[in-house]
């Protein structure tokens, strides 16, 4: 299911006509998943159309859409469509189109909702949450700070996407407060450790990839496969507590610095809606072994950019940068992870990791943007090294071209750290 279509036509409109206006994150080519509930209902499988939300659930149960022979959309997740074959996930967007085309509304027929006027809620049961270090430049720039900057790039690095296991439990969506962490803290000249809430509360701008073919025990998989198993990205906020982090890393990696919350947006954009935004890797100067070479564009030209909010302030554009920065594209990921014979499965989470740019405006964290706190950012007179509580981190994307593809938002806002356990 490679290559362009109908769905990608810029040319197509809706007779939703907000999916028409300039500058939306949602035309009629986008099409990304949801979930959302209404007034405490149940949760239901929406598609973003404009500022509307299309009810699939509502749609297939009367017949309107057909997925698969048995129904996907009638379990609260996007999980059960994930996992048909990707000819399935293909026809489905076909479908969709169709019943939203110009051509063929306005119709009355279908269930169609205001997004403010919904709840948005996991749009997938994460089975599993892998968190990858694949922007050179955040490496680099952490390796400078946490090691050497002689040496700040570890010798594997540039033959391994390096990444660690990290929890399917909280990852949460958009809009979910994240509680300051208890952690244990030594700083370098303490003698000993103490258990207290993180003083270096961070941000990491990531890219979510979601696994929706499974692979097999045993079986590793190509680059190429591995492209075909993925059903769409989402923006992720892998939220960090810095001072616990930097002495607990050594020597398995991160733990709990990254196990308290991880933020993602509610829309599932689908690696289909991407198509037309693809773009080659960075250039490499040492080769990656066969297994891990790619043919063709496996990265995505995604802008990227940060809004924080202080307390009680208004947000700001703290950077700017673009997911195709990234050195090992989720494909290779995803190949790196199976090629033990890993199984992966439906729902799986790849976390990018850090995507920043070569300058200051352009990083994807305020561990690199404040050079570890020692040059506070200003918001505009509040100054920050790291969060404060109350403090709201935005993260927002789109693929600018005849149409923009946009990922909506991925927010969260941070709450005091709880009770120390007796
Ligand atoms: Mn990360």
């Amino acid at each position: 299911m490679s290559g362009l279509n109908a769905t990608h036509d810029p040319a197509r409109q809706s007779w939703v006509e907000s999916a028409n206006a300039k500058g939306t994150d949602f035309p009629i080519q986008n099409l990304p998943y949801g979930v959302f509930s209404q007034d405490d209902g149940p949760r239901r499988v929406g598609v973003a159309i404009g500022e509307m939300i299309l009810d699939l659930t509502a749609a297939e149960a009367a017949g309107l859409l057909r997925p698969a022979p048995t129904p996907v959309f009638d379990g609260g997740t996007l999980n059960a469509l994930m996992a048909r074959p990707p000819d399935d996930w293909s026809r489905t967007r076909a479908a969709v189109a169709a019943l939203l085309d110009a051509e063929a509304g306005p119709r009355d027929d279908l269930v169609l909702l205001r997004q403010d006027a919904v709840r948005m809620h996991m749009p997938v049961f994460v089975r599993g949450f892998t968190d990858f270090y694949a922007s050179k430049e955040h490496a680099t720039n952490v390796g400078a700070m946490f090691r050497d900057p002689k040496n700040a790039l570890l010798p594997n690095w540039l033959h391994i996407p390096i990444g660690y296991n990290g929890r399917a439990s909280t990852v949460v969506v958009s809009g979910t407060g994240i509680r300051r962490p208890l952690g244990q803290i030594k700083g370098p000249d303490d003698a000993a450790p103490r258990l207290g809430p993180t003083a270096r509360l961070d941000i990491e701008l990531e890219l979510g990839a979601l696994v929706g073919t499974p692979s097999s025990m045993g079986q590793p998989i190509s680059v190429a496969r591995a492209q075909e198993m993925i059903f769409g990205f989402v923006l992720l906020n892998d939220w960090s507590a810095r001072d616990v982090q930097v002495w607990e890393y050594q020597p398995l990696g991160p733990f709990q610095a990254k196990a308290f919350g991880t933020t993602i947006s509610p829309w599932i954009v689908t690696r289909e809606a991407l198509e037309p935004y693809r773009v080659p890797t960075p250039e490499r100067g040492t080769p990656l072994l066969p297994y891990l070479r790619e043919e063709g564009d496996y990265n995505y030209d995604i802008r990227l950019e940060i809004d924080i909010a202080p307390a009680g302030g208004t947000p700001r554009t703290v950077s700017r940068t673009n997911a195709c920065h990234l050195y090992y594209a989720a494909a290779q990921q995803l190949a790196h992870h199976a090629i033990s014979g890993c199984a992966m499965e439906t729902g799986d989470l790849l976390g990018s990791g850090t995507i920043s740019g070569p300058d200051r405006d352009s990083y994807g964290s305020l561990l690199e943007m404040t050079w570890n706190g020692s040059d506070p950012l200003d918001l505009g007179g509040v100054r920050r090294g790291f969060l404060e509580n109350g403090d709201m981190v935005r993260l927002r994307g789109w693929c600018e071209g005849a149409v923009r593809i946009g990922f909506g938002v991925c927010e969260g806002t941070i709450l005091p750290a709880p009770e120390q356990p007796a």
